[in-house]
């Protein structure tokens, strides 16, 4: 009787023993296929200027007397193809060094009215170009232990998306609130929106909704995935609302205090 009990006892063990491997087996792979996906996603991603390049410092070679506008012109794309190329290793420079968890955030007490008021100054340009209205007002001061440096790129990003895919005239409002916990900073545009099914994929690195339609805005696909990493080093959280042709809205929460050991 015992006997049989004891061999049953130890069978149960193998069997969840069995089951833990295979788990952990599954997240390996995932791990694995995640990590190809990504290398072959920089590999393509930055061989789309580089042939570009090629192209056209081929045709002005292959070419005799080259007329002076065509040398300006062709040199002018391959510039912009230069600086695709650069703000892609840009990204993925940042999003490694986030990354590397060990590097530690550097906490100090910020403003956040100013953090806004500095990002909304450095991006007017950009919407004014599209005579995009870009609307905030203060409620009160708060301020929070946060990243200077990090968290305004991670929000600056979001308004410069918002900026990027909302068209011509449109409407940019972002807000700032607090409770006794948390932070909560949204931005709202009248822009294009994401499809529902899409809503989800955004914060994948080099995801993008309609790459024909983003590859003229300039994005690399990889400002989300940095927003999403800084919010995730703050302890915090980030959503997405969004409707097609009506447009998205993004709500960063953050605790207002980081236990700084
Ligand atoms: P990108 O550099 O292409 O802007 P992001 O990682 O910042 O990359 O965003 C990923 C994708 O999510 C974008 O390519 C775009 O399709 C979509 N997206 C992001 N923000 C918005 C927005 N405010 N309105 C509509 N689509 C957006």
């Amino acid at each position: 009787e015992q006997r049989v009990q004891v061999h049953s006892q130890i069978h149960n063990e193998m069997v969840d023993l069995a089951l833990a491997c295979n788990q952990m087996a599954d997240q390996l792979e995932k791990v694995e296929s995640t990590r190809q996906q990504f290398v072959s996603n920089v590999s393509h991603e930055l061989k789309t200027p580089l042939s570009s390049i090629k192209v056209l410092s081929e045709s002005i070679l292959l070419q005799e007397d080259v007329p002076k506008e065509m040398y300006v012109e062709f040199l002018h794309d391959i510039n912009s193809e230069v600086d695709r190329m650069a703000a892609i290793i840009n990204d993925l420079l940042t999003l490694v060094k986030l990354d590397q968890k060990e590097v530690p955030l550097n906490f100090k007490e910020l403003d956040l009215n100013e953090m806004l008021e500095g990002i909304i100054k450095r991006l007017l340009p950009l919407a004014k170009e599209k005579n995009i209205h870009i609307r905030y007002e203060k409620v009160k001061d708060i301020t929070a232990t946060v990243d200077e440096m990090k968290l305004t790129l991670a929000v600056a990003n979001l308004v410069d998306n918002a900026i990027k895919y909302t068209p011509e005239g449109g409407e940019v409002e972002m807000k700032l609130d607090a409770d006794h916990q948390n932070v909560f900073i949204s931005v709202a545009d009248t822009g294009i929106g994401i499809p529902d099914d899409e809503v989800a994929r955004v914060f994948e690195r080099f995801y993008r909704v309609d790459k024909t339609r983003d590859r003229e805005t300039g994005g690399t696909g990889l400002g989300l995935s940095i927003t999403h990493s800084t919010i995730m080093m703050h302890n915090g959280s980030i959503k997405v609302y969004s409707k097609e042709d009506e447009g998205t809205t993004i709500l960063v929460r953050i605790p207002i205090r980081q236990n700084v050991s």
